[in-house]
């Protein structure tokens, strides 16, 4: 009698050109200042929506196609699970549960973000035509409310979705003594949003420093409305893809 064939689960295959936007914008990122060491980008599978990609436990800036695998919505990983994960791998299985149009998400740990985070009473707010984005409102994220006192990091499924629910249906969510987490209906769309809150934050800041007693002028919901319509994103992805293509 023959011995029963190994029963193995199917797992879906992911486009090429999927993955190669997927190295391409850890570099980008990497390359751009929004992660060192430390932060990850996602991507929803475009055949499944019930798993994504992601890089193994790997700073950003050294991964590959190889290097990517494949997750399931509760962040178990599907392929590499003999290899180390990101811990904060919940962040991406929790929000692509909560928001089902979002495609990519970024987590970052962007220096000039933090202060929006901490400070009491500011908030990350339009300053320009690339970030109408931030338009809709930039929650903040308190792990003490969702956790008590932790290392800050979204270690478990529950912070997870903690930070899930704070983001709510918005694009950008701080996170207290920690970073920010970004949402997008694809790859050039959150790395674009990343890039850009980063920008935004560096030059409120200044903004803060020059106008009358710390006032500063946003953009209004419309300018926010009519300036976040996408059309910037594919601009902004032709020259990354330029300038760290090759790299
Ligand atoms: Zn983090």
């Amino acid at each position: 009698m023959k011995p029963a064939k190994k029963s193995k689960i199917k797992l879906p295959t992911a486009p090429k050109d999927l993955l190669a936007d997927l190295v391409l914008a850890n570099k980008i990122l990497f390359g751009l200042n929004v992660v060192d060491a430390f932060g990850h980008i996602s991507v929803r599978h475009p055949n499944d929506p019930s798993k994504y990609l992601m890089s193994r436990h790997l700073p950003p800036g050294m991964v590959t196609p190889k290097d990517i695998a494949l997750f399931d919505l509760e962040s178990t990983p599907l392929t590499h699970s003999d290899k180390p994960q990101y811990s904060e791998r919940f962040i991406h299985g929790e929000i692509y549960k909560l928001r089902p149009e979002v495609m990519s998400v970024i987590h970052c740990h962007a220096r000039p973000l933090i202060p929006f985070a901490n400070a009491k009473g500011a908030k990350l707010r339009p300053m320009f035509h690339m970030c109408g984005f931030l338009g809709c409102g930039v929650p903040v994220f308190e792990i003490r409310k969702a956790g008590g006192n932790t290392d800050m990091l979204i270690r478990t499924p529950q912070l997870g979705k903690a930070l899930a629910d704070t983001l709510g249906d918005k694009n950008v969510v701080l996170m207290r003594g920690h970073g920010a987490t970004m949402i997008g209906i694809s790859i050039p769309e959150v790395v674009f949003r990343a890039v850009y809150s980063m920008e935004n934050a560096a030059i409120q800041m200044q903004a803060h420093l020059l106008g009358d007693r710390g006032e500063v002028e946003f953009l209004n919901a419309e300018e926010s409305e009519l300036s976040a319509r996408g059309r910037n994103v594919p601009r902004a992805w032709s020259l990354w893809k330029h300038q760290f293509g090759k790299a």
